[in-house]
């Protein structure tokens, strides 16, 4: 058995007459991310860390923005297919470990929900998933609401020896 890491790091710019979508939670807020997608930037580094685990590239290979069929989709759907592609290459998910960054609104009232919608997509256990909020004491683009960042790391195992 093989054990491999990967990594993803997301970006959203926060604008005005969108909604606030992370983790798949609708999260009221007067501002919310922009995107093509639903600009979930959870769900996004986490696809993004699967895929690098698995050696398959990036979201926006695999989603492309400039493809319609992308535009405000759900981003729960994306990490679906993201973990369809790992399940079929013969990987599992050892564990998922994520921070959202932002200065407010507070997430916590949120994440138990957002790991719920995690694993529902992924069809994995709850305890397999860990989502941190924190904020930057108000310093840069975070601190300034101007938009907001999450990182993921996740471990996938497989059968094969090398
Ligand atoms: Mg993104």
């Amino acid at each position: 058995m093989i054990t491999r890491v990967g990594n993803g790091y997301d970006v959203h710019r926060l604008v005005s007459g969108r909604k606030l979508i992370i983790g798949g939670v609708d999260i009221p807020n007067d501002k919310g991310l922009l995107g093509h997608s639903d600009a979930d930037v959870l769900l996004h580094a986490i696809c993004d860390a699967l895929l690098g685990a698995a050696g398959q590239g990036d979201i926006g290979k695999h989603f492309p923005d400039s493809d319609n069929r992308f535009r405000g989709i759900s981003s729960l759907i994306l990490l679906r297919e993201v973990g369809s592609l790992v399940f079929s290459l013969g990987f599992y998910i050892g564990n998922i470990d994520a921070i959202i960054v932002a200065q407010h609104p507070k997430m916590a009232p949120h994440i138990m929900t957002m790991i719920d919608n995690i694993s529902k997509s992924l069809q994995v256990n709850k305890s397999l998933i860990n989502i941190k909020a924190t904020t930057t004491e108000g310093l840069g683009f975070v601190g300034a609401s101007e938009g907001i960042a999450a990182y993921a790391v996740c471990s996938l195992t497989s059968a094969e020896t090398s």
